[in-house]
């Protein structure tokens, strides 16, 4: 392109002023704000700017780019009143999908929260006496009649942000400035930022590391105990395994340990889960019962991963130590707003009644493959109407970062081919559609598996296929 032209483009540019006076943009500030429009305005200008500069091409195409310059202003806009946080199809069959914010909340407790956040509710609020009353009521009552006759000892609860927070909690208050017997076993990494040394770390309390990674008995915990000993601490491995030669205490010999030495156990559950997955057919998974059950003093896990609930963090335990949890001085850093206090109190009145379909997450764990391939085929035989290449093969589901992270579930899958189109494109476009589809590609090929998709989602994944296989 010659300078004379360049200089054409760039006097053909508007000024932001100018720009902002047009009747479509004017309209534009009215709606959203100046600011925005102004950004959005020197953004696009900002572009043009560049690629006049560093234009090689047809001057006559970068002059209509130029004519079009409030669309693009338009368009801009658009994307920045955009919400970021997004809806999405999870197509993968990982159903606590920590990237995908893990647990979805059932009707009932989308309700509940509306209800409790758009006036004013009772959070702090006891209504039998007019007075100042305390959140952790409205979960506790539930709390108590899920574990409250299990021990021989009185059980409370807490709740907190999430499991990360109620692991630092239990062992600031427990064990600060004195040491936390681990099995090197169990010194592990979660997602990437939670580390058990960490977080030790951060609490002041002092790790005192037993064992070795694979094998671990019972009288390395005592051998290290020592005046300054306050808690064995107990850590689920969560998405990692040990498996061959290895050796673990029971938790009832680490009890008993503690209780002769008078120490605290404390179980940092996690993954586990709060009904016993075995009735899916699983591997035995620990549950909350059953560390309680088992005399664990203080059992602390997540309110998404084990619950299916919202992100939230519980100490479960004895009395006497919850209600040091309670008045630890940072207790009100890490506390909870009412939003997720009605999430929380929804999924555990599902739990008190077992009505466990209530429960998005744990309707999908309990779907059958039979199920699920009934589905599948409905949705194939729609695809294959609109000329695209499906095949249903056997697969696998996930449970995911949560309730049993290792253990999977039988499933039925689609695997989609679209000509000329290779399998990483495919899953590109089709989490660049307007809702976002979430794919696994699997031996080459994209595969779709509709555990963790609704019902009502399956038109979003067939109108994504069609427009691609339409468009090409
Ligand atoms: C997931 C997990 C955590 C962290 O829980 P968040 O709810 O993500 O904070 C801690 N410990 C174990 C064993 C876990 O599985």
């Amino acid at each position: 392109m010659s300078a004379a032209s360049k200089s054409d483009l760039y006097r053909k540019l508007p000024s932001v002023d100018e720009l902002l006076r047009r009747p479509e943009l004017v309209e534009a500030v009215r709606r959203e704000g100046h600011t925005l429009v102004a950004d959005a305005a020197r953004n696009v200008l900002e572009r043009l700017r560049q690629k006049i500069s560093a234009a090689n091409g047809d001057p006559h195409a970068m002059a209509a780019e130029v004519s079009q310059v409030v669309q693009a202003v338009t368009v801009e806009l658009e994307h920045s009143v955009a919400y970021s946080l997004r809806p999405v199809v999870n197509a993968t069959g990982v159903i606590l999908h920590t990237n995908l914010g893990r647990a979805p909340l059932a009707g009932a407790a989308l309700d509940h929260m509306r209800t409790a956040a758009e006036g004013y509710s009772n959070l702090e609020f006891d209504l039998a006496t007019g007075e100042r009353g305390k959140r952790d009521v409205h979960a506790s009552r539930l709390f108590q009649k899920l574990f409250g006759d299990l021990a021989s000892r009185q059980v409370s609860t807490v709740v907190v942000n999430n499991n990360a927070a109620a692991v630092w909690l239990a062992l600031n208050t427990l064990a600060a400035r004195g040491e936390v017997i681990v099995s090197r076993g169990e010194l592990v990494e979660i997602g990437g930022s939670f580390r058990i040394p960490d977080v030790m770390a951060q609490s002041n309390a002092i790790l005192r590391e037993v064992g070795t990674t694979n094998r671990t008995r019972i009288a390395d915990y005592e051998h290290a105990i020592n005046e300054n000993t306050r808690v064995l601490l107990r850590v689920h491995r969560s998405n990692f395994q040990i498996t061959g030669f290895t050796e673990q205490p029971a938790l009832e010999e680490l009890v008993d340990l503690a209780q002769r030495k008078n120490l605290i156990v404390i179980e940092d559950l996690g993954s586990g889960a709060i009904f016993d997955l075995r009735s899916l057919g699983l591997t035995e998974e620990s549950t909350v019962a059953a560390s309680l059950r088992a005399g664990v003093d203080v059992v602390t896990y997540s309110g998404d991963k084990l619950l299916g609930g919202p992100q939230a963090g519980m100490l479960s335990g004895s009395t006497a130590l919850i209600q040091r949890t309670r008045k630890n001085s940072l207790f009100r850093a890490l506390r909870v707003d009412k939003l997720t206090y009605a999430a929380l109190e929804t999924a555990l009145l599902a739990y008190v009644k077992g009505d466990y379909d209530a429960i998005p997450a744990l309707r999908m764990m309990r779907a059958s493959k039979e199920v699920i391939g009934r589905r599948a085929q409905a949705l194939a035989e729609r695809l294959r109407e609109s000329g695209i290449d499906v095949e249903l093969v056997d697969g696998e589901s996930v449970i995911g970062g949560g309730a049993a992270p290792s253990s999977t579930l039988p499933t039925r899958l689609l695997t989609i081919t679209l000509r000329g189109v290779s399998a990483d494109d495919l899953q590109t476009r089709l989490r660049a559609g307007e809702m976002p589809v979430i794919a696994r590609v699997q031996d080459g090929r994209v595969v779709i598996d509709l555990r963790t998709v609704f019902a009502s989602e399956e038109d979003c994944i067939v109108q994504s296929l069609m427009k691609m296989a339409g468009g090409g």
